[in-house]
């Protein structure tokens, strides 16, 4: 997997300048990691579909997709965007670790490509120079609407050098328990495949019963998980509100709210990048930032950023 960790051969010298890695097995590596986890998950789901037209809707399969999902997209909500991204928190360690497994088991990549990614995507928001932008590509020219939120949505991972966590998590290479987890990616991935196959099995009593904890909570929770979390990258630079005038074209999308945990008021989060909290009203759905209040209530998360009822009005300086 690409740049799972610090520790490799040392980069050459335009790449440590370089926001991001010119590098053809990195971008081999980053391609093939995009193949499997797209196409396997969604493999995964039309199975799932064809199950739920022909035997109709099963409670322990549903409750599994649910519970997994919920786990997961705190994972990438919570941990691999509001905490290791941008820091909008500081969590106890073993949180901290949690998430960072929680987050890997979406198989979005390892959580220092993630953020490392995300924090580029905010530096150079809607420009030539964004990851994955729907407006413009890395060559400067413009994208038609659809092609656009194809390239925002997976199409850059098969296009776009990745971003260099040298130039970017300097913070993140430091956390050894946080760059042990990350080597590990591999096996957080599997073991959010290997989980809800254990429950089913051991729920039903039966290798069907494994089967479709594997199908319902591993596979149909990670497309679902991907696709709702991607959203944020096309959809919500394109349809929706702009309340806060960003330079960039982000938007708050109330439809993608409740399954992205808050993540679709995309547009309040560039403006107010480094807040913990992405919604102001109950409506909103900010359930990743419920979370986080509630780990500061349990004493598990502390210096919890939010931006004040008088600068809500006005975005962050320098937001991009
Ligand atoms: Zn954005
Ligand atoms: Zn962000």
């Amino acid at each position: 997997m690409m740049l799972s960790d610090g520790t490799q051969a040392p980069l050459p010298p335009r790449a440590v300048a370089s926001l991001t890695i010119d590098g053809r097995s990195v971008r081999s590596r980053q391609r093939l990691h995009a193949l499997l986890t797209l196409l396997l998950p969604l493999a995964g789901t039309l199975f799932a579909a064809h199950d739920l037209v022909t035997r109709g809707p099963r409670t322990l399969e549903l409750a599994l997709l649910v519970s997994m999902y919920s786990v997961t997209m705190m994972g990438v909500d919570v941990g691999y965007h509001r905490l290791f991204s941008h820091r909008s928190f500081k969590a106890h360690p073993w949180l901290r670790a949690l998430l960072a497994v929680c987050g890997s088991m979406a198989a979005q990549g390892p959580v220092v490509y993630w953020s490392s990614n995300h924090r580029l995507h905010h530096a150079r928001s809607d420009t030539v120079e964004d990851l994955h932008s729907p407006h413009v590509d890395s060559e400067g020219e413009r994208h038609g609407m659809l092609a656009g939120l194809w390239h925002a949505h997976v199409g850059w991972m098969f296009e776009h050098e990745p971003a260099n966590p040298l130039r970017l998590a300097k913070d993140l290479l430091r956390d050894t328990t946080l760059m042990w987890i990350n080597q590990h990616y591999s096996t957080w991935v599997l073991l959010g495949l290997v989980l809800p196959a254990a429950a089913g099995g051991l729920a039903e009593g039966s290798w069907q019963g494994a089967w479709s904890g594997l199908v319902w909570g591993g596979l149909t929770r990670m497309f679902l998980v991907q696709h709702a979390t991607f959203a944020g990258n096309s959809f919500c630079h394109y349809f929706g509100t702009r309340p806060y005038p960003t330079e960039d074209g982000s938007t708050n999308n109330l439809l993608l709210v409740l399954p992205t945990f808050g993540g679709a008021m995309h547009n309040t989060h560039h403006a107010f990048p480094s807040s913990a909290f992405v919604g102001f009203k109950w409506w909103h759905c900010d359930i990743g930032g419920g979370l986080i209040r509630l780990f500061g209530t349990c004493g598990l998360a502390t210096d919890i950023k939010a931006p004040s009822p008088g600068a809500r009005q006005h975005p962050e300086p320098g937001s991009p």
